[in-house]
């Protein structure tokens, strides 16, 4: 059949292409790690295909970077970013901000350094702040040859100073993998600072509807361009073309979700500020927020979906129940979903979830969704208003 005037690229869900002869094969096969665009040489959807390839062009330009590789999960992303750079024949030390997702710290330990015997260090933060002196006397120490972070740390929002970060790392010739979930390319563009790649879990806000699970890599350099497809394929960490194409379509209004959830996400953390029933409210752009000036420096956009806070209460009991009262209030309208970047509205307990890491009974986290900001804030109010404090 003809190619029919379709401005987009179908699914294909061929897991094998057509190689029309011998001489092509062997080019398809010759050409495939410098991810070919001749429509002519895909081999099979595990190696590269075009569905994917049409998103990954999208995303690409959505982060501001040379290429993009789709994942089937943002743990894949991570994975397939960390393992390029490790070199059997020389054994580096890793250096991980010690603040990041959950799953991430656990793949660490349990995979990296458990399975794979990695050396690692982990940079944590003082007083709810990364001290950039204290990162450099890590940096002289260990030498990493690779440094991994967060731009927004979770649940505690603390904003590490990516520019200052990536200016040291390359001082002491590391690599910089930037996790950029939290804060997304709409505020932040981490490859533009000089950060070698950047990951996401698409699962969150670039996908942005709770029902599609995707990771993605980003970077400039067309060496790691190719490692990344090498391992990505020999791994199997490949997205299907189904999802590929749905996160297309996902991206086209990215921008226009973004603004909405990071401008709600200022309306509730400045309601929730206000309210006598919250003793604390953690968003970077509050006067009160410890890394407030480097999220004012590195962000272009706004600052975040994310809300946490604290509900007053005069012992844990007491908080712990106004915490379990205020999820049973707003439980009609903002569920306890253990995600975040959907359209909607939804909340975690910090302290059932983290536990001893941050042991706040009274402490929610709100993703906040893209709802018009009078509902969702008088879903809070009404909720806040009959807790005792
Ligand atoms: N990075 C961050 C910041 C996350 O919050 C998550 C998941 O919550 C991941 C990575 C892992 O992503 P996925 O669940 O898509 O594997």
């Amino acid at each position: 059949m003809k190619k029919v005037n379709s401005l987009r690229t179908p699914i294909y869900r061929d897991s094998g292409f057509w190689l029309k002869d011998i001489p092509t094969m062997k080019k398809a096969f010759a050409d495939e790690v410098n991810h070919p665009s001749d429509p002519d040489l895909y081999i099979y959807s595990r190696y590269r295909n075009p569905t994917v390839v049409q998103t990954e062009q999208e995303l690409a330009k959505i982060e501001g970077a040379a290429w993009s590789l789709l994942a089937q999960s943002g743990l894949a992303a991570i994975d397939i970013a960390l393992s390029i750079f490790q070199d059997s024949s020389q054994p580096r030390k890793w250096l991980f901000f010690s603040e990041i997702y959950g799953g991430t710290n656990t793949f660490i330990d349990k995979v990296l350094v458990a399975r794979r015997g990695f050396d690692i260090v982990r940079f944590t933060p003082t007083n709810d702040s990364y001290s950039l002196s204290q990162f450099e006397r890590l940096m002289e120490q260990h030498k990493p040859n690779v440094v991994f972070l967060e731009a927004i740390s979770n649940p505690m929002l603390i904003v590490a100073d990516v520019p200052e970060v990536v200016k040291i790392s390359k001082h002491y010739g590391a690599r910089v993998i930037v996790d950029n979930t939290f804060a997304t390319p709409y505020t932040l563009k981490p490859i533009a600072l000089g950060a070698d790649l950047v990951t996401h879990s698409a699962t969150k806000y670039l996908a942005g509807h709770g029902n599609l699970s995707a990771g993605v890599v980003c970077g400039n350099d067309t060496d790691l361009l190719k490692q990344a497809i090498e391992y990505r394929k020999l791994v199997g960490h490949m997205i299907s073309p189904d999802d590929a194409y749905r996160l297309y379509d996902y991206l086209k209004s990215f921008h226009l979700r973004i603004a909405q959830h990071f401008s709600n996400a200022q309306r509730v953390a400045e309601f929730l500020f206000a309210h006598p029933a919250v003793e604390k409210v953690l968003y970077p752009s509050l006067p009160n927020h410890p890394t407030r000036a480097i999220a004012s420096k590195i962000f272009c956009n706004g600052y975040g979906g994310i809300v946490t806070f604290d509900l007053k209460g005069n012992n844990f009991y007491q908080k712990q129940n106004n915490c379990k009262t205020f999820i049973q209030a707003v439980s009609e309208s903002i569920h306890l979903i253990p995600t975040l970047g959907d359209a909607d509205t939804i909340l975690m307990p910090v302290e059932p979830v983290w536990g001893d890491r941050y042991p706040f009974p009274g402490m929610v986290r709100l993703s906040i969704g893209i709802e018009p900001p009078e509902c969702l804030i008088n879903v809070l109010k009404n909720a806040l208003d009959n807790i005792c404090c």
